[in-house]
C-alpha cells in the first residue's frame, strides 16, 4: 500500500467545503458555485469572471490566500481558466499570454509567508499551457507602494481612497511589458468586489500608455454585474 492510500485510509478526503467525503468539491458544493456568462468593461477593458462570489467560493477564496490550500487554488485556477478561453475566443487570438497578478500588501505577503496572487497566476498559467500551445509568463509588474489598509470592511469609496495611487510598475519590467503585444496581457485577480484594485492597476499601467487586452478574475460580486 503506497502512502498516499494508507493516508486516505487513516484521514478519507474530505470537501473542501463541507464534511462530504471526496478529495476537491463535492457535487453538491460544486453545484452552488455558480458560472458568469455575462462580460463587463472596467475602465473600457473587457472584463471576465469565472463564478458569482457567494459563501462556497468565499470559501475557496479563503483557503487558498490565507492556508496556502493548493486544491483550492486549483479550483480558482480552474475559474479563471475558463474566463481566459472566454476572453481569447473574443478577441484576436494571442499566440503567448503574459499574466500580471494583482499585488498585495508587502505586509500580507509578509505574514503569509508567500504570494498569493503570484501563486494564483502561475496556477492558470500552467492551465493555460497545459490546455494550448501558448507561450505564458506570469510577471509581476505592480507593486504596492505604500501601506494599504485590508480593503474587507472598506466601502466603494474608502476602496478607492485606500487604493488610490497605491501601485506602481516595477521598473525592471517596463521595457519588456513596452515590447509584448497588448492583445497578450491581462491582469489577473481573485475577486471583483468594487473594482477598486482592477480600476488601480489599469491606472499604474496605463501611465506607462500599458493597455492590458483583458481583465480576468475566478470571482465576481454579483453587484459588479447588475
Ligand atoms: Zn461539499
Amino acid at each position: 500500500m503506497s502512502m498516499g492510500s494508507l493516508l486516505h485510509l487513516l484521514f478519507p478526503p474530505t470537501c473542501l467545503i463541507c464534511e462530504a467525503s471526496g478529495l476537491g468539491l463535492c457535487t453538491s458544493c460544486e453545484e452552488k458555485i455558480v458560472r458568469v456568462t455575462v462580460v463587463r468593461d472596467i475602465e473600457q477593458i473587457k472584463f471576465w469572471a469565472g463564478a458569482y462570489y457567494g459563501d462556497e467560493l468565499a470559501q475557496l477564496i479563503l483557503l487558498a490566500k490565507e492556508k496556502n490550500n493548493s486544491l483550492a487554488r486549483n479550483y480558482l485556477s480552474q475559474l479563471l481558466l475558463e474566463s481566459f478561453m472566454r476572453a481569447i475566443a473574443n478577441l484576436s487570438d494571442p499566440s503567448n499570454a503574459a499574466l500580471i497578478p494583482i499585488p498585495s500588501s508587502h505586509a500580507a505577503n509578509r505574514r503569509r509567508g508567500y504570494r498569493h496572487s503570484y501563486l494564483l497566476a502561475r496556477a492558470l498559467a500552467s492551465r493555460i499551457a497545459k490546455e494550448s500551445s501558448r507561450d505564458v509568463e506570469v510577471i509581476e509588474a505592480l507593486r504596492v507602494n505604500r501601506k494599504i489598509a485590508d480593503q474587507s470592511n472598506l466601502n466603494r469609496v474608502e476602496r478607492m481612497q485606500n487604493l488610490s495611487g497605491a501601485y506602481s510598475v516595477r521598473s525592471r519590467h517596463i521595457p519588456h511589458l513596452a515590447h509584448s503585444a497588448p492583445e497578450s496581457i491581462f491582469l489577473i485577480d481573485d475577486l471583483v468586489t468594487s473594482g477598486s484594485s482592477i480600476r488601480e492597476g489599469l491606472r499604474a499601467l496605463g501611465q506607462l500608455g500599458i493597455s492590458p487586452s483583458g481583465v480576468l478574475a475566478a470571482g465576481v460580486s454579483p453587484r459588479v454585474f447588475s
